[in-house]
C-alpha cells in the first residue's frame, strides 16, 4: 500500500485515500471501479484546478490533470503539459500524444483503457524543463493519483518523470528496461515520446520496453508492424 503522508493529504484537502486504494485490484466491485474511485480522481482534479502554489499557475490556460481509466492496468507519466495540452486540459493530445497513442495501440489498449498524466499538472512557459520546486510541489497531486488509482504497471516516459518519481540523478538512457517501484508498484522507465519524435531510431528499445512490460501483465505481445515509424 502506498503510504500518503499526512501533510500530503492536508495540502491536498481530500480525504484519505489510503483505505480505499489498500484493496487489491481484483477485489474492486464493478461499483467502485465506476464510482469512488472516479469521484476521487475528480477531487485531486479539483484540488488541481485551484491550486496556486508555485508560479506555473498565472500563466497556464487550463491545469491538465491527466485522465483516462479509473483502474488501469498501465499509468503512463509525462514530463508536463505542452501547448496543445495546456490549451485544451488534456495530458499528451499534442504530437508527443499521437505517437504516445500509437505505442499505446501497439500494446494492444486504447488510450481510455490506461491513464495518462505528468509530474507537473500547468504547462512551464516555452516548454521549458519543471524546476526541481515545481516538481516537488506538484508530486503530491501525482501521488494522490496514483495512490487512488493502483495501476498495475507505471511507464515513466523520460528522465523528468523517472526523476520526479523515484528521485534519481541517474539518466534515462541508463535506466529505461529496467523495472523499478514506486511505492510497491512496479514501474518500467522508457524514453519519452518527444524524444522519439527527434530519434526515430530510439523507437526500437521503447518497443522492446513496452514489451516487457505486456510479459510482466501476462498480456499477448503483438508483432510490431513493419515500416511504422
Ligand atoms: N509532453 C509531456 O510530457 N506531457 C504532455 O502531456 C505532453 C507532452
Amino acid at each position: 500500500m502506498v503510504e500518503v503522508a499526512p501533510e500530503v493529504v492536508e495540502s491536498l484537502q481530500v480525504v484519505p485515500v489510503a483505505r480505499k486504494a489498500a484493496q487489491p485490484q481484483a477485489d474492486r466491485s464493478l461499483s467502485d471501479q465506476a464510482g469512488p474511485v472516479s469521484q476521487q480522481l475528480e477531487l485531486v482534479a479539483d484540488e488541481i484546478r485551484s491550486c496556486k502554489k508555485c508560479e506555473l499557475h498565472g500563466s497556464r490556460t487550463n491545469v491538465v490533470p491527466g485522465q483516462g481509466a479509473s483502474s488501469p492496468d498501465i499509468m503512463f507519466i509525462g514530463e508536463a503539459p505542452g501547448h496543445d495540452e495546456d490549451l485544451q486540459g488534456l495530458a499528451f493530445v499534442g504530437r508527443a500524444g499521437k505517437l504516445l497513442t500509437k505505442m499505446i495501440e501497439a500494446m494492444g489498449y486504447t488510450r481510455e483503457e490506461v491513464f495518462i498524466g505528468n509530474i507537473l499538472k500547468c504547462r512551464p512557459p516555452g516548454n521549458r524543463a519543471p524546476y526541481p520546486h515545481e516538481m516537488e510541489t506538484c508530486m503530491p497531486f501525482l501521488e494522490a493519483q496514483i495512490e487512488t488509482l493502483r495501476p498495475k504497471v507505471i511507464i515513466a516516459l523520460g528522465s523528468t518523470a523517472v526523476k520526479g518519481l523515484m528521485q534519481t540523478t541517474q539518466g534515462i538512457t541508463k535506466l529505461r528496461g529496467t523495472w523499478m517501484s514506486f511505492c510497491g508498484i512496479d514501474l518500467m522507465p522508457t524514453y519519452h515520446p518527444a524524444y522519439l519524435l527527434r530519434n526515430p531510431a530510439a523507437k526500437k528499445d521503447v518497443w522492446e520496453d513496452l514489451k516487457e512490460v505486456l510479459r510482466h501483465l501476462s498480456r499477448p505481445v503483438p508483432p510490431a508492424k513493419k515500416g511504422k515509424s
